[in-house]
């Protein structure tokens, strides 16, 4: 067997933009992408990648991978063992085996719905759809997505076999009079799309909070409880 030396090179890349997401903070973003369908998401370019020239014939296609980078986990010494929240926050697993963001390189991957590609002055910036990352997150590249090569529909999927269970939502009077007054579209569609996968960690799944839960979307809070396996969005903090 070839004998393995442990790599002491240093890679430096730079990013060639960022996500502009309604997700302000890590909580309550969904764990993977395409399981939300509404919200304002945009990949922007920076110099001199935000050129027409260098997205001439995406719009053919439909999806695209991102890479980017977790840039919010800390940089922390290598840990072999993760504990994926779908599994309960209890069973470990090899960081290889899953798709935590607490990896070496930070580096992370995610499948979007290219809606549009748009220019103003003479930049380009793609309208996107069902990305699970925080708003300034830092891309790496983009590459199109291609459904006979990417689309592995006999794959097994491990411990992550299905998407997860939608629980309902509902909201007080002056929740929704508060969710109109901001003008931002579909977003009472996007706080039920986030909330009903049960934002919080999978110890209190299928238990009632009373107490109430904030999480931010486009920098607004917004304030709920759960009863019953329901939840119920009480007010938005504007
Ligand atoms: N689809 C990607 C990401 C999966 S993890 C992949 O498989 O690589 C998704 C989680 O990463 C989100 O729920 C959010 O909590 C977290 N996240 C999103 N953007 C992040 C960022 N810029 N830095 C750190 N964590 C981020």
């Amino acid at each position: 067997m070839t004998e393995i030396f442990s790599v002491d090179t240093n890679i430096s890349i730079n990013p060639i933009g960022f996500v502009q997401s309604p997700f302000s903070e890590k909580f309550a973003i969904p764990r993977q992408s395409s399981l939300v369908h509404n919200g304002i998401f945009y990949l922007r370019f920076y110099k001199p990648f935000n050129t027409p020239q260098a997205f001439m014939g995406i719009e053919e296609f439909s999806h695209l991978w991102v890479c980017f980078l977790f840039h919010q986990v800390p940089i922390k010494k290598f840990a072999p063992m993760v504990r994926p929240p779908r599994l309960g926050g209890n069973t470990q697993k090899g960081v290889f085996a899953t798709r935590s963001p607490f990896r070496p390189n930070r580096i992370g991957l995610s499948v979007v719905k290219l809606l549009a590609v748009e220019e103003h002055n003479n930049e380009i910036a793609l309208r996107i759809e069902g990305a699970d990352l925080v708003d300034k997150t830092p891309i790496l590249d983009i590459k199109p997505y291609i459904k006979f090569v990417d689309s592995i529909t006999d794959a097994n999927s491990g411990y992550a076999t299905v998407p997860p269970k939608i629980l309902p939502v509902d909201f007080t009077n002056i929740a929704l009079e508060k969710i109109k007054a901001t003008q931002i579209p579909n977003f009472k569609k996007l706080i039920t799309e986030v909330l009903g996968q049960d934002p919080r960690p999978a110890y209190l799944h299928g238990q009632d909070s009373a107490h109430c839960h904030g999480m931010m979307l486009y920098n607004i809070n917004i304030i709920w409880q759960v009863c019953n396996n329901r939840f119920m969005v009480l007010d938005l903090e504007l």
